[in-house]
């Protein structure tokens, strides 16, 4: 069997980064999809890895099951065997990980074990007026347990529910104050952009477009650094 082709392009090791409700899940999936790159999530990452048991998976398991979180080595280790795996060939694009600059750094070392590299930071952006609006805003039926959103799904009539007219409720979750805090806890910290953008590897994408634009800026991006020769050889 003849080499598999990667129709002449290298592979590529992308990072997404993005606050909560930007829609970074979506993207990964198609963007990953599209360029033929694994998509990994350090979560299915860690939940493969103790369904097959490997060593650094039940490591791994053993402080989730602590509730504690997995520390960088370990998370670090798994990344490493998973850039080596087949459908790793044409590149990866991680998702949710790293989350700060001790993780990045510990990523380029470990990318660095393995003779890669991370080729470029994506950064999905939006307001914190549009993230909060985009968190928030969700309604379910008392009755039926329907559920509605503000933005994308509102009912016909404000405060009942169109298939039988109960009374909308929100959940505490659901609520501006708690979207507000998750944002704060969950928005990507500036020394970790700062340390993408000190390597001339941080791109910036106007998330509050719709889903297709979003894509469509996304692969242009990467397709501006596809398209400068790497400076040395890949394995
Ligand atoms: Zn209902």
């Amino acid at each position: 069997m003849t080499q598999t082709t990667n129709g002449g392009r290298r592979a590529l090791y992308l990072i997404l980064l993005g606050p909560p409700g930007t829609g970074k899940g979506t993207q990964a999936k198609l963007i990953a999809e599209r360029l033929g790159l694994a998509h990994v999530s350090t979560g299915d990452m860690f939940r493969e890895a103790v369904a097959q048991g490997s060593e650094l998976g039940l490591r791994a398991k053993a402080y989730m099951d602590r509730g504690e979180l997995v520390p960088d080595d370990v998370t670090i280790g798994m990344l490493e065997e998973r850039v080596r795996q087949p459908d790793a060939q044409l590149g990866v694009l991680f998702d949710g990980y790293p989350r700060t600059l001790q993780q990045a750094q510990a990523l380029d070392e470990g990318l660095a074990r393995q003779g890669r590299a991370a080729d470029l930071a994506l950064l999905i952006t939006a307001s914190d007026e549009e993230i909060v609006r985009r968190l928030s805003g969700r309604w379910l039926c008392r009755n039926c347990g329907e559920i509605y959103h503000e933005l994308t799904r509102p009912p016909r009539n404000a405060g009942a529910c169109d298939a039988c007219g109960g009374a909308l409720y929100q959940r505490d979750d659901d609520k501006p104050k708690v979207a507000r805090q998750r944002l704060e806890k969950q928005r990507p910290p500036e020394a970790l952009l700062a340390h993408y953008r000190a390597q001339g590897k941080l791109a910036e994408v106007d998330g509050q477009q719709p889903v297709e634009a979003v894509t469509r800026d996304l692969l242009a991006a990467i397709e501006r650094l596809a398209a400068v020769p790497s400076s040395k050889p890949r394995p």
